[in-house]
């Protein structure tokens, strides 16, 4: 089998140089084990933070070992009678093309309305976190005009949908370039999107909703949610749902300079993580799973092809080469 490792923890921008190809032996499954083959394997914004050696929500990946994350596969051989040869799982030992893991660490999927990569992206982590972020974080309202910033991404793209959805009367996602600024509103239905590459956020904001949002959905932190607290309205909610402009930054990045409006507007800043929301899991699947049925719903995603690649996928995600969900097939 082959997996990467994390050679060494990355200064900055992660470089290729960070991360190693290594072949192993993997024995025969034991009681309680699985064997599984890696079809598709995640990559996502939160692993560059476990690249760091720092404390964090979820343990630093280690120097030397494989890397993980979401991957989903076929079980080829089991030590589970739960589980049989051909049965596709999710589960969490991505970063190879074979998997020997504890059964009770996976989770079977159901093929039959969406293809199984969609368990790494839209019915999986990336939609949840968008679902539970308008539903319980920064809820959404009738009426409420809604921004939400790295749009056209995995976790973005669902927001935006799932924010019009919910009804919110006006959504603006926030987008790098004209051609992902159409993604979210031809394809997303954002009544208008903002090119952040274009012109500082906070003037586009303030010209395009002149009376300010309800609701903040951010992926990307900085600059952005400076300018979205400065439109905040009476009430406002923000959903601290990542911060990716400052991820490979290697000094302390400046604050929002403005914190002080949320006293007078009396706003809600929450930070969030997904796991938190595992109770809303069976309700995302069944609203969002008829949403993608009947096609209200829609998702794209950016495949790169082979497991040599995937340290590369995981470079560019950082560089936004991806719209929607960033997935690796491992083939
Ligand atoms: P995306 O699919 O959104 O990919 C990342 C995107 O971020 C890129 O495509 C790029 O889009 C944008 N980006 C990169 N650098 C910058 C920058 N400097 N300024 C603005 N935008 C930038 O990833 P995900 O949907 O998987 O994740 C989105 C966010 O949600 C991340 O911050 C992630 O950490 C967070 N997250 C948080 C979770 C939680 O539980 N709290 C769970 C899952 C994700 P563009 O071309 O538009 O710049």
């Amino acid at each position: 089998a082959r997996e990467i490792h994390l050679k060494q923890r990355p200064h900055g921008e992660p470089r290729l140089g960070d991360f190693e190809l290594v072949e192993t032996e993997l024995p025969d499954p034991g009681d309680g084990e699985l064997l599984v083959r890696n079809t598709w394997m995640s990559v996502d914004p939160y692993m560059r933070g476990r690249m760091n050696d720092v404390k964090s929500y979820v343990p630093p990946f280690e120097v030397g070992a494989a890397l993980e994350g979401g991957a989903v596969g076929e079980v080829v051989a089991s030590g589970d009678e739960r589980y049989a040869p051909g049965d596709r799982v999710l589960h969490g030992f991505g970063w190879r093309d074979h998997a020997l893991l504890p059964a009770k660490r996976v989770q079977k999927i159901d093929t039959t309305v969406v293809p199984e990569q969609a368990y790494l992206g839209v019915l999986g982590m990336p939609g949840l976190t968008a679902y539970a972020g308008l539903v319980e974080v920064a809820p959404v309202r009738d009426g409420d005009v809604v921004l939400i910033s790295a749009a056209a991404g995995a976790v973005g793209s669902a927001a935006t949908q799932i924010a019009r959805l919910l009804g919110a009367s006006r959504v603006i996602g926030i987008a790098g370039g004209p051609e992902k600024c159409a993604y979210v509103t031809e394809e997303l239905g954002a009544n208008t999107a903002i090119d952040y590459k274009a012109g500082k956020v906070g003037a586009q904001l303030r010209a395009i909703a002149p009376d300010g949002i309800d609701v903040f959905f951010d992926n990307v932190g900085g600059e952005q949610l400076e300018a979205a607290i400065g439109s905040l309205r009476l009430h406002g909610r923000v959903a601290l749902c990542g911060a990716i402009s400052g991820y490979n930054a290697t000094e302390a990045q400046p604050g929002p300079r403005n914190m002080w409006r949320l006293i007078g507007i009396r706003a809600q800043l929450r930070g969030m993580i997904v796991t938190d929301h595992a109770h809303l899991r069976d309700r995302f699947i069944e609203q969002v799973g008829g949403w993608l049925a009947s096609g209200a719903l829609r998702y794209r995603e950016t495949v790169v092809d082979g497991l040599d690649a995937a340290p590369q996928a995981f470079i560019d995600l950082l560089r936004g080469a991806n719209t929607g969900k960033m997935l690796v097939r491992v083939g």
